[in-house]
């Protein structure tokens, strides 16, 4: 059985009030919730008192990024062993938007990853192909090549992956949970002709406009084992229902 995994991705939103606002509201919703990893990442200047204020919960601290050096004259930057200093369990890597806007590349992934691991922090990786690849028939083989070069010389260990269709983040143009298991199954397998039988224990994430509406077709899907949230998760009380989604 894999256990679900839900995370919050607050991208460049919330300053430190913000955060501790959302925290004393969200933690007593959920402090029942025992059969989830519940994840928040919040941006770096919150990611202190987030830990902190968390710290004796059931809610787990990521980061959105991290850098694959671990220390010295990297200006802007924060290494794996500085998150884990704090407590942060895993990073995002690989998000559509770094990628995109800040061209990181299936290499600097790989590296990114392999830091994380070293330095004691789980991966968040994500995957997913834009809409000119869907339409181009390109899906499985992007999905292949970001899997493939993603994780090359690493393991799946301490890896969750994140199917995030470009075309559907921030658009409210979700994946119908056809397309989302179709996808999944493609990387479980994917997975499986890699790393054998780490193809059916390696949790696999849907993201891409999730909200408390359509949480609960999606998590139906066999293959989807969580999700990775954007816009929804901003106010408690949205990520909160996320977070408890009808186990039919
Ligand atoms: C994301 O940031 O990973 C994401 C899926 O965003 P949204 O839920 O807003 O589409």
């Amino acid at each position: 059985m894999r256990r679900p995994f839900i995370a919050a991705n607050w991208k460049m939103n919330k300053t430190v009030s913000g955060t501790r606002e959302f925290i004393s509201s969200f933690i007593p919703e959920v402090k029942d919730v025992t059969d989830v990893d519940i994840v928040i990442a919040p941006p770096f200047t919150s990611l202190v008192v987030a830990a902190e204020e968390l710290k004796n919960s059931n809610v787990i601290i990521a980061a959105q990024d991290v850098f694959y050096e671990e220390k010295g004259a990297y200006t802007g930057e924060v290494s794996p062993l500085m998150l884990a200093d704090i407590g942060c369990r895993y990073a995002i890597i690989g998000h559509s938007e770094r990628r995109q806007y800040f061209d990181e590349t299936d290499e600097i992934v790989n590296r990114k990853i392999k830091a994380a691991k070293r330095g004691g922090v789980g991966a968040i990786l994500c995957i997913g192909e834009s809409l000119e690849e869907r339409e181009a028939g390109k899906t499985f083989d992007v999905l292949e090549r970001e899997i493939d070069k993603g994780l090359f010389e690493t393991d799946t260990g301490d890896i969750v992956i994140a199917y995030e269709p470009i075309w559907a983040i921030g658009t409210g143009k979700t994946a119908t949970p056809e397309q989302a298991q179709e996808a999944h199954a493609y990387i479980r397998e994917r997975i499986g002709v890699k790393y054998g039988n780490k193809g059916d224990e390696v949790r696999i994430i849907y993201g891409g406009s999730v909200t408390p509406e359509n949480i609960d077709s999606l998590m139906v899907c066999k293959d989807v084992d969580g999700a990775l949230v954007g816009g929804a998760s901003l106010k408690a009380e949205s990520f909160v229902r996320i977070v408890k989604f009808n186990r039919f």
